[in-house]
C-alpha cells in the first residue's frame, strides 16, 4: 500500500482510475493540474466535474495553479511535440507536489484514454520520477475507459469534446483541417 498522488485530467477519467487504485489498497489523493486546458471556462468546467466527483466519492483533492503561460512557453516552436511536452509539464508538477506532501508515489489518469500515448507517458513518468526523487506508479487504466465514462454519465458529469489545448480544439472543430490531414495521410 502506498500514499499516491493521482494526477487527474477530468471527472470521467478519475472514477475508474481512483477505484482501481483503492481496490489495490492505495491511499489516493487527487491532484488537478492542467494548464493545457483552454480556454479558461473549459478548464473551470472540468475542474467543477472533478470537484463533484471527489465530493461524491470522498476523495481528498489538491488543485494546482492555472499556469497557462508556462504551457505556451514550453510548447512554442515545438508544436509537433506538444503532447510529450504537455505530459512532462503535468507529471513534473505532480511529482513535485507528491514529494512536498510526503507521499510515496504519483501516477496519472491520462493512461485511461485510448487517445493518449501510453508509451510516452510511461517514459516521461519514469524520467520525472528519477529527476524529482519520488516513485512513478505506472498504471495502464485503459481497460476501464468505457466503464468510467458510463459511470460519469450516470453521475451527470461534464463530458468534454476535445483533449484540452487550443490546438486540439481546432483539430476537433475545423473540418478543413481534418480533411487536409486525411488527404495528406492518403498521399503518404
Ligand atoms: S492534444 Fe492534449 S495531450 Fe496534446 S498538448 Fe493538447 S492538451 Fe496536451
Amino acid at each position: 500500500m502506498a500514499k499516491v498522488l493521482l494526477h487527474t485530467c477530468c471527472g470521467p477519467c478519475l472514477i475508474y482510475s481512483y477505484e482501481k487504485l483503492t481496490k489495490e489498497g492505495h491511499d489516493v489523493t487527487c491532484f488537478y493540474y492542467n494548464p493545457n486546458i483552454h480556454p479558461f471556462k473549459e478548464y473551470k468546467e472540468r475542474l467543477k466535474s472533478v470537484r463533484k466527483c471527489c465530493k461524491e466519492l470522498s476523495i481528498p483533492l489538491i488543485v494546482g495553479d492555472y499556469e497557462m503561460e508556462e504551457y505556451f512557453r514550453r510548447v512554442a516552436f515545438h508544436e509537433d511535440e506538444r503532447c510529450s511536452i504537455c505530459y512532462n509539464l503535468r507529471l513534473e508538477k505532480t511529482a513535485k507536489i507528491a514529494k512536498s506532501e510526503n507521499l510515496d508515489a504519483f501516477t496519472t489518469t491520462l493512461t485511461i484514454s485510448p487517445y493518449q500515448s501510453i508509451e510516452s507517458i510511461k517514459e516521461i513518468g519514469g524520467k520525472v520520477a528519477q529527476e524529482i526523487g519520488v516513485q512513478f506508479l505506472f498504471k495502464d487504466f485503459r481497460e476501464g475507459f468505457k466503464e468510467s465514462h458510463e459511470k460519469a454519465k450516470e453521475m451527470d458529469l461534464y463530458m468534454q469534446k476535445y483533449c484540452g489545448c487550443l490546438f486540439s480544439e481546432w483539430e476537433r472543430y475545423d473540418k478543413r483541417k481534418e480533411r487536409k490531414r486525411v488527404k495528406s495521410n492518403m498521399e503518404t
